[in-house]
């Protein structure tokens, strides 16, 4: 019989699923995580009795997961979690690595004292940040909950 084993229960949660490494390890949930952000101890002892599996509405599945019975109901009642997938989609990435970029430069302009730069490089970044709320506006972004469903 497995071992229960309730890490990477949402969609892209569990350090090695969070997509590549775009997700720190605080998106990997508070059980698997200590305060200074490394991988927690807490590994669940008891044998797995359920196959269960986190889906959005949207069809993003997570891993298959073997947990026990209390596990089920604690992530059955964690009703906070959202779908990382949905809250990050392709856009939203996009966007956030262009503002991640366009920061980085301002900080260059900044050490240069380059303000002409470090104004035009601040109003694209605002540019940036209107778009990534048109994306929440249009519902691209999206927060949607999870759900824990039973594999039989
Ligand atoms: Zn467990
Ligand atoms: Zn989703």
């Amino acid at each position: 019989m497995p071992r229960c084993n309730p890490y990477g229960y949402a969609t892209d949660a569990g350090p090695k699923h969070l997509m590549g490494g775009f997700y720190g390890p605080e998106y990997a949930g508070n059980q698997t995580v200590l305060p200074d952000g490394v991988h927690g101890p807490a590994i669940c002892e008891r044998p797995a009795t359920v196959r269960a599996r986190m889906v959005c509405a949207f069809d993003h599945v997570g891993p298959i997961m073997d947990l026990c019975q209390q596990h089920v109901r604690e992530l059955q009642s964690r009703m906070s979690d959202t779908c990382t997938r949905c809250v990050w989609p392709e856009e939203a990435r996009g966007l956030d690595e262009s503002m991640n970029r366009v920061m980085r430069s301002m900080a260059d302009a900044r050490a240069d004292g380059d303000l002409p730069r470090l104004h035009a490089l601040n109003s694209s970044l605002d540019d940036l940040r209107h778009a990534m709320d048109e994306l929440r506006d249009r519902g691209v972004i999206r927060k949607v909950p999870l759900t824990l469903i039973e594999i039989s």
